[in-house]
Parts: C-alpha cells; sequence; structure tokens
C-alpha cells in the first residue's frame, strides 16, 4: 500500500528569497512537487502561465472559490491567491510530497484544516536585510514597496506560529535545512 504524501508549508515575507530557496531545494529533492497557485495579479517578466502561477481574471477566481476548488486563499497586496484543493490532494494521494509557498493569511487557514502539515517559516538574517532585498528586486513600484515592506513586517511576527524557522543566511544551506527538516518529520511520523 501506498503512504500518503505531506504537505509542505513554506510561508515568510516577501523579500526574504522563497522563489531562490525552493529552486534550490528541488534541485536536491527532484522528488518533491510544489502546488502551481493561482492568482487575479498580472504575470511579472519571465513568468510561465501554469509554472509560476495559474493567471486567472477576479470572476474566474471568484467563481472557483464559490464551487470550493481551493484549499485556502489570501488576499495579498490587493491581489487573490488560492491553492488548488484538487492538485494538492492528487499529489498527497500520488503519495508525493507536496510544496505550498504561502502567505501567513494562508498557512493560518490550513493550521486547521491540515493538522499533519509541516509548517515551516523562512526568515531573513536581519530586518535590514530584508528592506535592502525588497529595494535592490526593483520588480515594483515605489506604492508597491512601500506596502510590501508594511506586509514583511508584519509576516515577520507571525514566525512563532510556524513549527520550524530557517535563517536564509545562505540559499544551499537554508534548502539542505528545509531537506533536513522534511525527511526527519517522515522518520518521526515512523511512515518513512
Ligand atoms: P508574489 O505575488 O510576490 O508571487 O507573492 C506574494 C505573496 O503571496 C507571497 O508571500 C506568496 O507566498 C503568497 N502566495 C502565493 N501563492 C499563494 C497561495 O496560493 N495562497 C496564499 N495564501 N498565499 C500565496
Amino acid at each position: 500500500m501506498s503512504r500518503r504524501g505531506r504537505l509542505i508549508v513554506l510561508s515568510g515575507p516577501s523579500g526574504v528569497g522563497k522563489d531562490t530557496v525552493l529552486r534550490k531545494l528541488f534541485d536536491i529533492a527532484p522528488k518533491l512537487r510544489y502546488s502551481v497557485s493561482y492568482t487575479t495579479r498580472a504575470p511579472r517578466e519571465g513568468e510561465v502561465d501554469g509554472v509560476a502561477y495559474s493567471f486567472v481574471d477576479q470572476a474566474t477566481f471568484l467563481d472557483m472559490l464559490a464551487h470550493g476548488e481551493f484549499l485556502e486563499t489570501a488576499n495579498v497586496h490587493g491581489n487573490l491567491y488560492g491553492t488548488s484543493r484538487q492538485r494538492v490532494e492528487e499529489a498527497l494521494a500520488r503519495g508525493e510530497n507536496i510544496v505550498l509557498k504561502i502567505d501567513v493569511q494562508g498557512a493560518a487557514q490550513l493550521r486547521d484544516r491540515v493538522p499533519d502539515a509541516l509548517f515551516i517559516f523562512l526568515e531573513p538574517p536581519s530586518p535590514e536585510d530584508l528592506r535592502e532585498r525588497l529595494r535592490s528586486r526593483g520588480t515594483d513600484d515605489d506604492e508597491a514597496l512601500r506596502r510590501r515592506a508594511d506586509d514583511a513586517e508584519r509576516e515577520l511576527n507571525e514566525a512563532e506560529r510556524y513549527d520550524h524557522r530557517v535563517v536564509n543566511d545562505d540559499v544551499d544551506r537554508a534548502a539542505w535545512e528545509i531537506l533536513d527538516i522534511v525527511v526527519a518529520s517522515r522518520d518521526e511520523n515512523g511512515d518513512g
């Protein structure tokens, strides 16, 4: 009988480097799956539909929401984001561990709905470091940047609600630490 997969929730403030760490994580752990979210946000340059996100308009998103198609949703920086219930369920049923890169509001919804999920928070080495990373990213205008910096501060205060906190002081090190956490949790459950 095949074992059910594990849901791995990764949160962290905007600009902390979640995408870079996740790219490394999938390099070193190719069996891990990634849950592609739906969003009403416009694609940024280079973002491919169905890879970075599934990009939908607001009417489509709200229709999916009404039909119970999301495991969790959140309004982040004025845009809607949601995790596909079907994509996650299918992966877990296949025995795959699936990673969700979601904000703290979404993670809070999953604490009740998926109690055995693994909750990991990626932190910057310092708040100053995060401000600098946000500024240097340069994908946002001033207004969006301000909003992201404010939200980032609020998100940092949520860190203590997570099972594990990983500092992104070095991309490779942080990715390996996350992988260690995933492997250790599987052993703890006695189902590895
Ligand atoms: P970005 O627009 O910069 O890609 O993402 C903005 C924020 O939305 C990030 O903190 C990201 O983790 C979060 N996010 C992305 N997809 C989802 C999702 O499906 N659900 C929730 N709750 N947050 C998401």
